[in-house]
């Protein structure tokens, strides 16, 4: 038996459903354009008389979309609260959906569909409540922001976060709507990856003081990377609210070589950090570099000229970390009337540091779960989506944060 919803649960509204069925309907997975949706944002914005900012990627197949629920948009440029979501979403190849991914299907309380909970929910509810908030914008300016590739590369804010600079747009604050249950998250780990390629020379192994080993040299240069592990491990400052209270770094891939009797001329493998927020990623990246500059390939190139070890970066996303008690958190915990900060930490990334770093304060805070985001029959709760919808009610008649 099904239980009954509670007789005081607010439901959400018909408009913000309609929109959550609107939005998944786009099957914006990462790989692919995000166009339709966003088009659709801005043609609907366009029809409430707000103009849309579009930021193209180089490919000109995705966009960010920015826009002011204000009249006059100028008078706002150094004030409001940025409302912020990537449009991407995570693919559903090989998962096994009870209904349609990219239709949303409404049955005992939930919504299900990709994107449900991470992160077109939010969006939606925004998009939703656009009418009313250009309404009541003169106590509280609105802005929308709407990314792409945060599932992937985190290009999308960073192009976006770029515009507002070059445009002189200083929101007071932003609020992340990643599902966090409504909860405030004032911090998460970052994330840097490389992809480490050695190049030695190859010889047949009869020979081996004749060549350089890529394998070998690799192998030191991972025990090195380990090393480092283990001395953050050993003293960096606890940072309690992660499970992991400390920096960890880590070899997850690793190919070389052709056969036992031919030293291997190539070695290719990839590691990862994970930081927190008190630790830069330079700090944890610059004695790696150095190791191998300095130990490792002189005595590589002392048999081979040619030897080299390359380092490319992949991901590079900051740890995310604003004080619990800063104006911005206590103005959104506020209007969500949670008192639970929790932890108030994450393990999954987000933009909210790209926001941050950029000077406007953020906090990460939006309808759904996590447990339920990249998982099939994703979904998001009725009472989630109220509970975004009464976050905004207070939003609009609140007095802006300081910062
Ligand atoms: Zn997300």
């Amino acid at each position: 038996m099904n239980k009954p919803l509670p007789t005081d649960a607010i439901a959400p509204s018909t408009a913000a459903l309609e929109m959550i069925d609107r939005l998944i309907a786009f099957p914006t997975v990462s790989r692919d354009s995000n166009l339709g949706l966003i088009e659709y944002a801005r043609d609907y914005l366009a029809h409430l008389g707000v103009r849309s900012h579009l930021v193209y990627d180089v490919s000109g197949r995705k966009a960010n979309l920015f826009a002011t629920l204000a009249d006059e948009p100028e008078a706002v440029r150094t004030g409001g609260i940025v409302l912020s979501g990537h449009t991407d979403t995570v693919p559903v190849d090989g998962q096994d959906w009870s209904s349609h991914p990219f239709r949303a299907h409404h049955a005992q309380g939930r919504i299900h569909g990709r994107g449900t909970a991470d992160m077109k929910g939010f969006i939606a509810i925004a998009l939703a409540w656009a009418p009313r908030f250009l309404a009541a914008q003169g106590s509280m300016p609105i802005h929308l922001s709407m990314t792409y590739d945060e599932e992937t590369t985190f290009l999308g804010v960073r192009g976006l976060v770029a515009d507002l600079a070059e445009r002189g747009i200083r929101p007071t604050g932003c609020i992340i709507g990643e599902p966090t249950d409504m909860q405030a998250i004032v911090a998460h780990k970052g994330k840097r990856d490389f992809c480490c390629k050695v190049r030695g020379r190859e010889a047949h192994s009869s020979l081996t003081p004749t060549a350089v080993n890529a394998i070998e040299y690799a192998a030191q240069l991972i025990a090195y990377i380990r090393g480092v592990a283990d001395r953050l491990s050993r003293e960096e400052p606890r940072d309690a609210r992660f499970t992991v209270p400390h920096s960890t770094l880590q070899t997850g891939v690793i190919h070389g070589g052709i056969a036992s009797n031919v030293v291997p001329r190539d070695c290719v493998f990839d590691f990862e950090m994970r930081n927190i927020p008190a630790t830069p990623h330079d700090a944890m990246t610059q004695p790696i570099l150095d190791y191998a500059s300095r130990e490792l390939l002189p005595k590589m190139r002392a048999v081979a000229s040619e030897a080299d070890i390359a380092f490319e970066m992949g991901l590079d996303l900051p740890a995310f970390g604003i004080e619990a008690d800063a104006p911005v958190v206590r103005w959104a915990m506020e209007l969500a009337q949670t008192s639970r900060l929790g932890t108030g930490a994450v393990s999954f990334a987000t933009e909210a540091p790209v926001f941050q770093r950029a000077g406007i304060p953020t906090v990460v805070m939006g309808p759904g779960s996590i447990d339920q985001a990249h998982k099939p029959d994703e979904f998001i709760t009725l009472d989630q989506v109220a509970a975004c919808e009464q976050f905004f009610g207070r939003l609009i008649e609140s007095r802006p944060p300081g910062r």
